[in-house]
């Protein structure tokens, strides 16, 4: 096993910092808990920022990867891998669309979506779609175009010239959007449910009224189910929950419960405009990350899995709402949905200061954008250990505001 050095050690300081990192590594996982070498255990409700979908060391994610390790990494997708294609199949089917494409993360996939959406205009004789509408306080990964898809000064400074054809408008705000739509727009691209951005789910109606917007303009549909897809939220894609078709759906973090692999999935028309050439990914969906997924898949469409993320949500939820109403000084409400739950919290509470007061509990959570607290633990957590985190949050907040 590798040592963990301190902080002024040559090879901690030859990670570039593009992280603040914690002081703290985790040396093997189980079920919702991570464990350090010290052998202290922590809850946790990051899971590497919605990954780990069925928590640390799934039987069935285990005996899928060690299977497929034994006979196969990598082959290429110059040949048919069938792993991929079983999987493709079912992603396409749950989604009720026709066609995927592999890559390796959600910013990739996304950049992958929207050369399809601009690719799929150009093949019907409209060139002039190009820009792709997207939503104030949205996050779509840190790649040069996704940047320019992230509407957050902050991730920008010093990496200009960002690239063109991106716009925005307010999440939530139908007349802006339909303001904003014209016969410029290739795609409109939404998280159903905004993470990074602070956990806000869309405003009732306010879905359905975009994909109506979409259809009524000749544009196409995004959804960017990145952290909402894989049953985060208690439905297979956060989508489904609006009752709404998106033309692509883009996924990744929790699609592999750990193991690094992301998709795009189209309609069949968008599918054909990406002739052979058009795109690539090397690892793009090789035999590992596509057997794992596949795995993952079958633990998630397995009666009740969604139903007892739902029962899990509600509880969740309810119990975010009770702190709310104990400690109206701290906590300016709960957001989110489903297993993507926030609390925003007031001003006397930086969310960095609740965060390491839960850690120092050993309970780990995730900043959010707004001054959010965002839980995101395994889709299988159980009920007792959602009271765990709801009761370990509230010893926390009992201690009040931040002192200065
Ligand atoms: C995390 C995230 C991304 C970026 O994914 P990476 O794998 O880090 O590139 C894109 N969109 C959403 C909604 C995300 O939450």
């Amino acid at each position: 096993m590798t040592e963990q050095t301190d902080q002024n050690s040559a090879d901690y300081q030859a990670v570039m910092p593009t992280y603040g990192r914690i002081d703290l590594a985790f040396v093997r996982g189980e079920g919702s808990y991570l464990f350090t070498e010290a052998g202290q255990v922590y809850l946790d409700c990051a899971t590497g920022i919605a990954v780990n979908a069925l928590g640390h060391g799934h039987p069935a994610l285990l005996a899928a990867l060690h299977e497929q390790t034994d006979l196969l990494w990598h082959t290429s997708n110059l040949y048919r891998i069938p792993q991929q294609e079983k999987l493709a199949g079912r992603l396409a089917r749950a989604a009720g669309l026709e066609q995927v494409f592999f890559c390796n993360s959600g910013a990739e996939a996304n950049e992958a979506a929207v050369k399809m959406a601009r690719r799929f205009h150009y093949r019907q004789q409209q060139p002039e779609r190009v820009e792709i509408l997207c939503a104030g306080g949205a996050f779509h990964g840190r790649t040069l175009a996704m940047l320019a898809a992230t509407d957050r000064p902050a991730f920008r400074e010093g990496f200009g010239p960002m690239p063109g054809g991106f716009a925005h408008v307010p999440f939530g705000n139908l007349n802006a959007l339909r303001a904003a739509l014209g016969p410029q727009t290739a795609a409109i691209m939404l998280e159903p449910v905004q993470g990074e951005g602070g956990a806000i789910a869309a405003p009732p109606g306010y879905l359905e009224g975009v994909a109506e917007a979409a259809r009524e303009f000749g544009t196409l549909l995004i959804a960017d189910e990145v952290q909402t897809g894989m049953g985060r939220t208690g439905y297979l894609f956060a989508f489904q929950a609006a009752g709404i078709q998106p033309d692509l759906v883009v996924l990744a973090k929790g699609l592999g419960g750990g193991f690094p692999v992301g998709a795009v999935i189209a309609r069949a028309e968008i599918g054909e405009a990406m002739g052979p050439g058009s795109h690539g990914s090397t690892f793009g969906g090789n035999p590992l990350a596509t057997a794992v997924a596949n795995a993952l898949m079958s633990e998630v469409e397995k009666e009740p899995f969604l139903k007892q993320v739902r029962a899990r949500s509600a509880q969740l939820h309810d119990g975010l709402d009770r702190l709310a109403e104990r400690y109206p000084d701290l906590v300016a409400g709960r957001r989110g949905m489903g297993l993507l739950a926030g609390l925003q919290l007031a001003d006397s509470l930086p969310v960095a200061e609740l965060n390491n007061r839960l850690r120092a509990r050993q309970v780990l959570c995730v900043p959010a954008a707004e001054n959010v607290l965002r839980m995101l633990p395994p889709l299988t957590i159980s009920e007792e250990e959602i009271n765990q985190l709801l009761s370990l949050l509230g010893t926390c907040l009992a201690d009040g505001p931040k002192e200065d």
